[in-house]
């Protein structure tokens, strides 16, 4: 039987994307991910995608207010990034950069229902604290939750499955999909460190419906380690997932929780990693999507998106 290649997405537009000087969310950390692609993709385990063209960002108008995308499409080409929140930046480049990835957005959407594909997304910036109203916490638009919005819409009866394992809880991801329609058939599932920016993700607004559906915010204490992190995904998380079974799996990957990294004060190692990665490649058999999301120290990036991409994509 031919087994399809999983896709590597290099979104080399990231690169140009300027979060503004000495800001951790630095053009390096692309770079970074894109030499464990090279390296994935030259040893035979995974092809370099290429959306077809870039998307219009009009299509962020999928999940985000119409006078953000407004003020996104006003910036040209040269606009220098300027300032949207305290740590927030976008200009010119973010919006070419942004187009890219819609692209690969709009490419994924299209995936027929049941078509066994998977892909990572290299991109910058990060998405996953973009809600509705606009970006937030290095964050522009959130291309995984318009994604999910795609998905929703061409075809309604498609049991989704989020899960965000970034130090940071996946706020604007969550509120984008507690508006979509088809609560029924969706799952969001976001381990975090908690109290801690963004300030949401306490659990206290967990549901579950009777098929695994629901919200599942796993709030964790800083320090985390690898045995406690694999405690928690071993029986709750992966537990979850197997309960509602989902056609489709996106995941929002960050690895600022590792010990090495310089924001996210938590203790998992690359052996945490391995185990969400190898999880993934058990679960899923139609479309899966895993989009980069944060990672700071550039060694504790590259190994830890290594980890996870070996044991995804397999040998
Ligand atoms: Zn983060």
């Amino acid at each position: 039987m031919a087994s399809v290649l999983p896709e590597f997405f290099a979104g080399y537009a990231g690169l140009s994307h300027d979060s503004g000087p000495g800001h951790p969310e630095s053009p390096g950390r692309l770079s970074a991910v894109f030499d464990v692609g090279e390296r994935l993709v030259a040893e035979g385990r995974a092809c370099f995608a290429s959306a077809k063209a870039e998307e219009d960002l009009a299509l962020a108008r999928t999940v985000h207010e119409g006078g953000y995308v407004d003020f996104l499409e006003g910036l040209s080409p040269g606009t220098p990034s300027r300032a949207i929140d305290g740590d927030t930046r976008v200009g010119g480049a973010t919006v070419a950069a942004l187009k890219e990835t819609l692209g690969m957005v709009r490419a994924l959407a299209a995936t027929p229902h049941g078509a066994n594909r998977q892909t990572f997304l290299a991109m910058r910036p990060p998405g996953h604290h973009a809600h509705s109203g606009g970006g937030m916490g290095f964050c522009a638009v959130n291309p995984l939750a318009i994604l999910c919005a795609l998905r929703r819409e061409s075809d309604p009866s498609e049991r989704l499955a989020v899960l965000d394992f970034d130090v940071h809880h996946g706020n604007g991801t969550e509120e984008i999909l507690r508006g979509l329609p088809g609560r029924e058939r969706l799952l969001f599932v976001s381990t975090h460190r908690y109290p801690f920016y963004p300030g949401t993700g306490s659990g206290q607004e967990n549901w579950e419906g009777g098929s695994g559906e629901g919200i599942l915010d796993l709030p964790l204490p800083a320090g985390t380690d690898d045995e406690a992190y694999g405690q928690i995904l071993e029986e709750i998380v992966f537990p979850r997932f197997s309960h509602f079974s989902p056609q489709t799996i996106l995941v929002s990957a960050g690895f600022d929780a590792h010990r090495d990294d310089p924001l996210g004060d938590m203790a998992l190692t690359e052996e945490s990693y391995q185990r969400l990665g190898a999880w993934l490649k058990g679960s899923s058999a139609g479309l899966c999507a895993a989009f980069l999301e944060g990672g700071y120290d550039l060694g504790a990036l590259r190994r830890s998106t290594m980890a996870f991409l070996s044991a995804w994509f397999g040998k």
